[in-house]
């Protein structure tokens, strides 16, 4: 046994097999020490919250990097090409998202743009309920695939994350990883009162990352916080 974790996991069915079912997804020493590497990285870049460090700690990144010449660089803060022309977040970026949603167990959480999976495994490990939707099938297909074979226990959805998931709301959280132009009402009236949105904004590559906090039904707290670079938030499904 290589990998195992301890301690109560809503989203993770299990750990052990992890190491069975593939060499991509073994996880060894050497695995292990580049991931303590990155977190001790994210912590000298600014990121404090303990449980989202320990969070990153503790998912395979490597396993979701699709081209096998790229996996020795699976634990350097940078952002990989996954197919289909998109990316998988870098870890400051995933760390920064998701200590600004300030997450709780048991927290109700829709992402959009389920990517490589690799967000929606961080929030699991946080001890959420995850949603996520990604609008290109091939994406959200290899992604269903690999989180299921890891253990990860949540919700894929195929569809246009413009649309949200009207059916689920409201919920407690709502992450979107794709650079969007605008601030989506449609996804605001999906927000828990007392709820936080986090969402990158912004046209031409550059998004500045915006947290929406719903103070009442009507009301909302919104606050600037730093210059990303996300793939574009599009419209309609592939
Ligand atoms: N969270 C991902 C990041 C992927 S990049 C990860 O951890 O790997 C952003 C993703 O958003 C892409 O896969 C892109 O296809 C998807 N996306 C863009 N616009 C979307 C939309 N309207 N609905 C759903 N997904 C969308």
């Amino acid at each position: 046994m290589k990998y195992f974790s301890t301690g109560f996991n809503l989203c993770r069915k299990f750990s052990i097999f992890v190491v069975q079912s593939g060499q991509q997804m073994e996880d060894t020493y050497r695995h292990k020490g580049l991931r303590r590497l990155l977190v001790e990285e994210l912590v000298q870049k600014g990121i404090t919250d303990e449980k989202v460090l320990e969070a990153i700690g503790k998912v395979l990144r490597h396993a979701f990097i699709r081209d096998s010449a790229l996996i020795r660089f699976a634990y350097q803060d940078q952002a990989f090409p996954i197919g289909a022309g998109q990316t998988i977040s870098q870890p400051y970026t995933v760390a920064f998202q998701t200590q600004l949603l300030q997450v709780k167990s048991f927290d109700k959480i829709l992402e959009i743009g389920t990517g490589s999976g690799y967000q929606a495994a961080v929030l699991c490990e946080l001890g959420a309920r995850v949603y996520t939707i990604e609008r290109q099938r091939e994406l959200h297909v290899k992604a269903q695939q690999l989180l299921e074979k890891m253990g990860y226990k949540m919700h894929f959805y195929y569809g246009d994350g413009y649309a949200g998931l009207p059916a689920y709301a409201p919920f407690d959280r709502i992450l979107v990883t794709a650079g969007a132009a605008d601030i989506p009402d449609t996804l605001v009236r999906q927000l828990k009162t007392g709820g936080r949105m986090v969402i990158p904004v912004g046209n031409n590559g550059q998004q500045e990352m915006i947290l929406i906090e719903k103070t009442s039904e009507t009301e909302t707290v919104i606050t600037q916080h730093g210059a990303f670079a996300f793939v574009p938030f599009l419209r309609g499904k592939t």
